[in-house]
């Protein structure tokens, strides 16, 4: 049953996430108030703490009312970046002072306004349907986003598989809008790698280029092709795929000797026209042609993915139309983030508060931001499970 002394303001529980000085690994007493706020309004919650070698120890939240589908996902964290100089600060990082209408403190935007509002909406949601509804609700709460990521998201979902919350839908409520609320669902992300190219040659006298084999202009034309040949011309949803070459080492301060060998790194940007092994296949093409001896290393940072837009990506964009008036951009741009590990389980999509100040000092949120984003999650709530009961 929903407690209806619970106070059903997205402002009031950011403020009182940000006052948690939650900083990465940190639990700073935020997933304990979360939890008792979800525990007062009928959820049942799970702490997931993980540990793995050479990571701290986090601790994690799972709740969830209901217990059978359709099962909707928020997927977010409560841990921050660090303040860096707190006499910078306008407002002390972890005050949540209001200051003429604008929220400020560490997580405002990144991400404690967001989990307020989806807090905010599901209890509203429940409150308005004297939690009668057919299918679940839940939260997946990190305290490890904005560190290694090890024992978060990663360890949870295996979890979830286990047993059984795999939800059939999730929203990561990440800050996506660009300039105002409503501006941008981001529906996928582009994979990220890293690669290493090491040319060995012959080392030598560079009187004597005959006795030696120079490494450094067979890796000048390897770099050249691979950072001119296009590798994809993008798809309807991605940009197209770049490759950057950030380093070429040579590493030889002498001026008469032909260096043993020669190296160069690259990072490369890549949408659903590839896979790591086609971008291998792609370097390493370029390679045989200019080299006769080289390697290559491949890291692989993060895997493309889409959500192709289909009845879910339609209703949170429908949602979101209705309370903010602005039509969202459905893009794939930007960094990583935890969606990369839920892709794997369920479809996936981004949405949250506007990205403009986060990881910054000063990091705020106007009010009024919350309440429009706490009403369109709810929107979201009332018209996924109207959807799903037709
Ligand atoms: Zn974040």
């Amino acid at each position: 049953m929903t407690d209806n002394t619970i106070k059903i303001d997205p402002t009031a529980i950011t403020q009182a996430l940000i006052r948690c000085p939650s900083v990465t690994p940190l639990e700073g007493g935020a997933l304990d108030y979360l939890q008792t706020v979800l525990e007062g309004a009928g959820f049942t919650c799970w702490r997931l703490p993980f540990s793995d070698v050479e990571t701290p120890e986090v601790d994690n939240l799972f709740a969830r009312i209901g217990t059978v589908s359709p099962h909707i996902c928020f997927a977010g964290h409560t841990d921050v970046v660090p303040t860096g100089d707190e006499s910078l600060w306008t407002h002390p990082p972890f005050s949540g002072e209001i200051d003429r209408g604008i929220l400020h403190g560490r997580g405002a935007v990144d991400m404690k306004g967001g989990v307020a509002c989806w807090v905010a909406a599901a209890l509203e949601f429940l409150r308005d349907n004297n939690s009668k509804f057919s299918g679940s609700v839940s939260l997946l709460i990190t305290g490890d986003e904005e560190g290694p990521s090890v024992n978060g998201t990663k360890k949870m979902l295996p979890w979830l598989k286990a047993n059984g919350h795999v939800p059939d839908h999730c929203i990561v409520g990440e800050p996506t809008n660009s300039e105002q609320i409503g501006d941008v669902i981001k529906i996928g992300r582009r994979g990220s790698l890293n690669g290493v190219i090491t040319v060995s040659g012959v080392q030598g006298h560079s009187a004597y280029l005959d006795k030696a084999r120079n490494p450094v202009p067979e890796l000048a034309r390897i770099v050249d092709a691979i950072s001119s040949d296009p590798l994809d011309e993008g798809t309807e949803h991605f940009q197209p795929t770049t490759l950057a070459v950030t380093s070429f080492d040579v590493g030889n301060p002498a001026v008469n000797v032909v260096p043993g060998s020669a190296r160069a790194q690259f990072n490369v940007r890549f949408n659903t026209s590839h896979t790591p092994a086609t971008i291998e296949a792609f370097v390493r093409e370029r390679c045989a042609r200019f080299a006769s001896e080289f390697t290559v290393d491949i890291l692989v940072s993060g895997d493309c993915f889409l959500t192709e837009p289909g009845p879910f990506v339609e209703v949170t964009s429908n949602a979101i139309i209705e309370v903010t008036g602005v039509t969202p951009a459905l893009t794939t741009g930007g960094g990583t983030s935890d969606a990369r590990f839920i892709k794997d389980y369920c479809p996936v999509i981004e949405f949250g508060l506007v990205n403009k100040t986060i990881h910054a000092v000063d990091e705020r949120v106007p009010v009024a931001d919350l309440n429009v984003l706490a009403k369109t999650y709810r929107e979201i709530l009332q018209r996924y499970f109207a959807q799903n009961q037709l």
